[in-house]
């Protein structure tokens, strides 16, 4: 069965599906944006999880349970900030995505939502972003892969017209 994509507008704690994913810094102990939003929503019992994980790099990615959020997983991920574009960040944040659709695989996992990592306080442009979000998920997902449903959850109009934009065009 192929994997669907689309793109909401939504606060990602809000959603039912079985992972969330969080666009965390190094530390994993939380911050602001929606790293502040999941750790507010999820309860305290996340910071004692994550605590034990010793931190994450850039471009890599770490699950712990959702608490008390719907989703049973969250998947922490750290994006890279944006320093003009010749820094790696094109290939760090396909990165962020490649690795939490491999830890959601080797779960399992049904369904996963995406914030659209580092296009807040880590900079980097919407538009070059979710070229990178949509393209990294397509390429990542496993040919048997257990994902069947792909939500890019924006926080702003503006950034579901981005998305959408990119999903509704045809795929190469
Ligand atoms: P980063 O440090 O990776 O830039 P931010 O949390 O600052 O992370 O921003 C990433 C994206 O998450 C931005 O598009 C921001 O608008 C969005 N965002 C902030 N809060 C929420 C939320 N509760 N649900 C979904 N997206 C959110």
């Amino acid at each position: 069965m192929s994997t669907r994509l689309r793109a909401i507008q939504s606060d990602i704690t809000k959603l039912h599906v079985e992972a969330i994913v969080n666009a965390a810094n190094s530390s994993l102990l939380g911050g602001g944006g929606v790293d502040g939003a999941i750790h507010r929503a999820a309860g305290p019992d996340l910071v004692h999880e994550c605590r034990l994980l010793g931190g994450c790099k850039t471009g890599d990615a770490k699950v712990t349970k959702g608490y008390r959020l719907s989703a049973q997983y969250i998947i922490h991920t750290v994006g890279p900030v944006w320093r003009g574009g010749d820094s790696g960040e094109p290939a760090l944040l396909s990165s962020c995505y490649r690795r939490c659709i491999e830890l959601a695989e080797e779960r399992a996992i049904a369904s996963i939502a995406f914030p659209s990592i580092s296009t807040g306080i880590y900079g980097y442009p919407i538009e070059l972003a979710a070229e990178v979000a949509v393209q990294s998920v397509r390429d990542s997902l496993a040919r048997d892969s257990s994902i069947q449903d792909v939500i890019f959850c924006c926080f702003s109009a503006q950034d579901l017209l981005h998305y959408e934009r990119i999903l509704n065009r045809p795929s190469a």
